[in-house]
């Protein structure tokens, strides 16, 4: 093994990376004992010379190592096929069902910079380090080695790139792809277009969610807001809803939201419509003086997108999620279920709670909480990097 450069840390900051949160920011070094070019592994040491672990170097990057690990590893294709390995295991373990699913969720998996996700026989990859990208050859060798797919496509088109040098990519790397992928999700057929779809065409955190939703939804009318392909409405369709109404605001999603309806055999349980949500919740909740809403729906889903991008935007942020809320709230029949997501990273549970009382509060109703959500286990959260956790949500009855 050649001898790696020394990243030598300021005291007080090696004890974070210790105890198992992998980034080293700029801030934290003290010095790099040698020119070292971007990519290349490092060590990384204390203050006083004690070792830490090894990662990768890039000095662009606001985050200047990304730790590997505490021991002194050789990051060859077999440490690739190592670590996919016991990621896949993990999966194995917690969702033995699922055939489609995240392998790979970087630091989850103590491969910061790695996510790859598996959509039936196809992989999509996406390396938001350099020190990863550079790796890309030997990440391939890996997944051929473990998984021998259909096709392997780069999804590489994440602004996190920018910060590490590296320009967007999207394409196929290996084998060969025509047409989108048709995957299994909780015994529904979807077709995942996964070189032009969101993410890395869709959203596997929500997998082990639409099974939960959906067993709420009992014979009643569901409107699945933010909907994408349709997974909480097909799955609450399926699971016996009498209908189910799904709104978002992309034409492309509602189309392929229809063609899934048809093709699990629930047109007829389903309906769909390209708008903007809070302009159609505005114009169901609006009224004339001394007029009253009549509330018609049973369950209401809300899984908006992050409407944060860092912590300054978390208050304008809260006002759209309370006034979603408020108006969902005043949709629902007494007895019926909100069953509501938050996947920012910057509003935490509690945060996210107060925001939906503070609308119950509005709309005059008492909630009871019946359920609490998370992301899939195919995005294990590790507590120790807080960074792994961000989707939250909860099933909320009205009681009053
Ligand atoms: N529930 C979906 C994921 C939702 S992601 C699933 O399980 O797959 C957020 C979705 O909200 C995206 O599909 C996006 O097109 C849509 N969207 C974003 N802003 C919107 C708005 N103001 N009105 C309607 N849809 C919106």
């Amino acid at each position: 093994m050649q001898p790696l450069s020394t990243v030598l840390l300021k005291p007080g900051e090696a004890d974070r990376i210790l105890a198992g949160h992998p980034w080293v920011y700029h801030g934290s070094v003290l010095r790099l004992t040698q020119p070292t070019p971007d990519g290349e592994l490092v060590q990384i040491k204390d203050h006083r010379q004690r070792f830490v672990g090894v990662g990768f170097y890039n000095a662009k990057s606001r985050i200047n190592v990304r730790v590997l690990s505490p021991d002194r590893v050789e990051v060859d294709r077999a440490f690739f096929e190592q670590r996919i390995r016991a990621a896949l295991a993990v999966r194995q373990r917690h969702m033995p069902n699922a055939t489609s699913f995240r392998v790979v969720n970087a630091e989850s998996d103590a491969l910061s910079g790695l996510i790859v996700d598996k959509y039936e026989d196809v992989l999509v990859v996406q390396t938001s380090s350099l020190g990863m990208d550079q790796r890309k050859p030997m990440i391939l060798g890996a997944l051929q080695e473990i998984f021998s797919p259909r096709a392997i496509v780069e999804r590489n088109e994440v602004a996190s790139r920018k910060f590490e040098g590296l320009p967007d990519a999207n394409g196929i790397l290996a084998g060969s792809l025509e047409g989108p992928v048709a995957i299994n999700l909780n015994g529904l057929q979807f077709d995942v277009d996964v070189l032009g779809g969101h993410k890395t065409g869709l959203y596997l955190d929500q997998q082990v969610n639409y099974q939960r939703v959906a067993d709420l939804a009992r014979g009643g009318q569901v409107l699945d807001c933010f909907s994408f392909l349709g997974g909480f409405g097909l799955h609450a369709a399926r699971a016996g809803a009498a209908h189910a109404h799904m709104l978002d605001q992309s034409a492309d999603a509602i189309a392929a939201a229809t063609c899934h309806a048809a093709a699990n055999g629930l047109a007829e349980k389903c309906s769909a419509e390209a708008v903007n949500v809070f302009d159609w919740l505005k114009a169901h909740t609006l009224t004339q003086p001394h007029e009253k809403i009549l509330p018609r729906w049973d369950l209401i889903v809300l899984d908006p997108p992050s409407f944060t991008r860092n912590r300054a935007s978390v208050p304008d942020a809260l006002r759209g999620y309370k006034e979603i809320h408020l108006r969902a709230l005043k949709l629902l029949k007494t007895g019926g279920t909100l069953a509501t997501f938050c996947c920012s990273h910057h509003v935490d549970a509690g945060l996210f709670q107060d925001t939906v009382l503070s609308a119950a509060f509005d709309a005059r109703k008492i909630l009871r909480r019946v359920a609490t959500y998370s992301q899939s286990p195919d995005h294990p959260i590790i507590p120790m990097i807080p960074e792994t956790e961000y989707l939250k949500g909860f099933a909320f009855e009205v009681v009053r």
